[in-house]
């Protein structure tokens, strides 16, 4: 544990169990000092959300479905209820229909296509609408995205559509929120066994072909992702902002299959 974050606040979004992503940069964040609050979506996460939040020394856990523009506007003032100020955000959020996360792209619903980019892509646009106005002495945001944005990854499909726009949404808003201070950026993340993976079609072929051929043979955990996020969001990352930063044991880099990597 270390000092980094001492002194700064910030809201935690998209933390569903143990195993989620936001769960290994809460506790990153935790370890360094930070104050947190955390958001959730649903009753039904809440009874999870509220014990793991409490592990971290935080009793600021809020309801929030990023679809409803007013429940959007509830966290926000309910954080402000508590805290004056914001120093830095989590989006760990992503939805789309796991039927299809599988079979072709080209079959994707319109119903679908709209509801995924509204959830995974415009929702963190949304947030730091809100966000700005609370980050007066400047500020860190981060979203988690996926190589299925820059390259075809199977199954993927539309999450990858809105990925790529995710990752362009990263980059404007780096240029609008830079004046104020704020920084913006994604992580990359290599494939991890959360909920939500969990819908992708064949995901356990995915862990093992990544972990045979990353240059650092194996996948990456929560904490591998914890430990970039601490850095892109305390003052380490002060330089840093409109960028896409890959925590993926070095996948996105390599262009043929290992030599010694087996036949899966
Ligand atoms: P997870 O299931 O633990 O987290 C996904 C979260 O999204 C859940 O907490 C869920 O409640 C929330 N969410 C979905 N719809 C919502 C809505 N309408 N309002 C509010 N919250 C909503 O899974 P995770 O893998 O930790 O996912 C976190 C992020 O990381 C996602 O953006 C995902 O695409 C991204 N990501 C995951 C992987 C991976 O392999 N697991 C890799 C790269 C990027």
């Amino acid at each position: 544990s270390n000092t980094l974050m001492a002194g700064k606040r910030g809201l935690i979004m998209g933390l569903a169990n143990d195993k989620s992503i936001a769960w290994g940069i809460a506790r990153a964040l935790h370890g360094a000092g930070a104050e947190l609050a955390f958001s959730y979506q649903g009753d039904a996460l809440k009874k999870r959300v509220g014990p793991l939040a409490q592990q971290l020394g935080s009793d600021i856990v809020l309801p929030c479905d990023v679809g409803d523009e007013a429940s959007v506007d509830a966290l926000f003032d309910g954080l402000k209820d508590r805290w004056g100020t914001l120093d830095f955000i989590v989006h760990a959020i992503g939805f789309s229909d796991k039927n299809e996360l599988r079979g072709r792209y080209v079959d994707t619903s319109r119903d679908n296509f709209t509801r995924t980019m509204d959830i995974s892509v415009y929702s963190f646009t949304s947030v730091m609408q809100r966000a700005e106005k609370m980050m007066t002495r400047g500020g860190s945001a981060i979203t988690l995205t996926y190589y299925g944005a820059e390259r075809i990854m199977p199954h993927y499909n539309v999450m990858g559509v809105a990925k790529a726009a995710l990752e362009a949404s990263v980059r404007y808003l780096a240029e609008d929120l830079g004046k104020d201070g704020i920084r913006v950026n994604a992580i990359s993340a290599g494939p991890i066994k959360t909920l939500a993976a969990s819908g992708i079609g064949d995901f356990r072929y995915i862990l093992n072909w990544n972990a045979y051929n990353s240059p650092l043979r194996r996948n990456v955990t929560i904490d591998d992702v914890g430990g970039s996020a601490l850095y892109l969001l305390s003052d380490l990352g002060s330089g840093v902002t409109g960028e896409t930063h890959h925590v993926d044991a070095g996948y996105h880099v390599v262009g043929m299959k290992a030599v010694d990597a087996p036949d899966i």
